[in-house]
């Protein structure tokens, strides 16, 4: 892809696996941003980081820092997304109470948008964000859990919908980790997911400097081709509804994006001039295009 440089290095031997995409298993190339390698299929256009990341640095990424108020606490911002997306599954979901799943839940913001609807159970790596989340959606017991999805086990068949706002991006196996909740939903149920669209012109243009470009927190970089083509080949599913849009975000979340690109460009106090009562809750739309939101159906 344009903006990307291209490595010169060959395949390492723990990769050379992977020198065919695992979705489509077309040929990939490799790329590096920064310290990182990624391939990149030139098929189906799905690409990845390389290097390994341990249980122990995902746990460190997702600490208590990651959801500190800039990020995901502007309620503005937070509650036009939780709009959207609750429409979106509303448009495919009409049994009230039916059991929802959200995967990568967070501190529950989404659950407690929804709870009057669904009946939500929600999960995260993050301990933190669980006890948060606790709180705030006043649910307890096995309906919220802190934990690795591959050690939680629910019942197979059981969902009528499981969510992943923002998560594939974030898991070094995504394939996985859908092929395994695919097996949680009812048959004939939806499985929702926002991503960032490495297929939009944003992307493209951008390359390395794209800002959803952000390893070791994003791994995994999805297009539509990608999606299309592993919902119908690698799961028992379709991709039955499928949009690319920009999103509702607020300015200190912008600087702090900024930030992890060219950390000496922005400074700290920058990001703290936004988190004042005052400019924290300065949202607006951002028409960039480059979050999709696909819902897939199982079979
Ligand atoms: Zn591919």
């Amino acid at each position: 892809m344009p903006g990307l440089e291209k490595s010169q290095k060959i395949y390492p031997d723990s990769v050379k696996n992977n020198s065919f995409c695992p979705i489509c298993s077309g040929a990939t190339f490799l790329s590096r941003v920064r310290s990182y390698e990624l391939y990149q299929c030139r098929q189906c256009g799905f690409a990845q980081v390389l290097r390994k990341t341990g249980k122990d640095e995902i746990k460190g990424i997702y600490s208590e820092d990651f959801f500190k108020p800039q990020k995901y606490e502007d309620l503005a911002t937070l509650n036009k997304e939780n709009e959207r997306r609750f429409n979106l599954l509303r448009q495919f979901i009409n049994q009230p109470k039916a059991n929802v799943l959200e995967v990568g839940c967070a501190t529950g913001d989404f659950i407690r948008y929804a709870e009057d609807e669904y009946t939500m159970w929600g999960i995260d790596v993050s301990e933190a964000a669980i006890e948060k989340a606790k709180k705030k959606a006043l649910l307890s017991g096995p309906r919220l859990r802190a934990g690795f999805i591959e050690d939680a086990v629910y019942p197979s068949g059981f969902f009528e919908g499981i969510v992943l706002w923002d998560v594939i991006e974030h898991v070094r196996d995504p394939l996985g980790l859908l092929n395994r909740l695919c097996d949680y939903l009812k048959p004939g149920g939806h499985l929702f997911l926002s991503t960032p669209n490495f297929g939009s012109w944003a992307a493209r243009l951008l390359g390395r400097f794209w800002w959803f470009m952000t390893p070791p927190e994003h791994l995994s970089f999805f297009t539509r081709k990608s999606l299309e083509y592993f919902s119908e080949h690698r799961l028992n599913c379709r991709l039955v509804s499928w949009e690319s849009q920009g999103r509702w975000s607020n300015v200190g979340f912008i600087f702090y994006k900024w930030k992890r690109i060219f950390p000496r460009l922005i400074p700290t106090w920058w990001l703290k001039l936004f988190q004042l009562p005052l400019t924290r809750n300065w949202a607006f739309y951002v028409p960039t295009g480059d979050i999709q939101y696909g819902v897939l159906e199982k079979l």
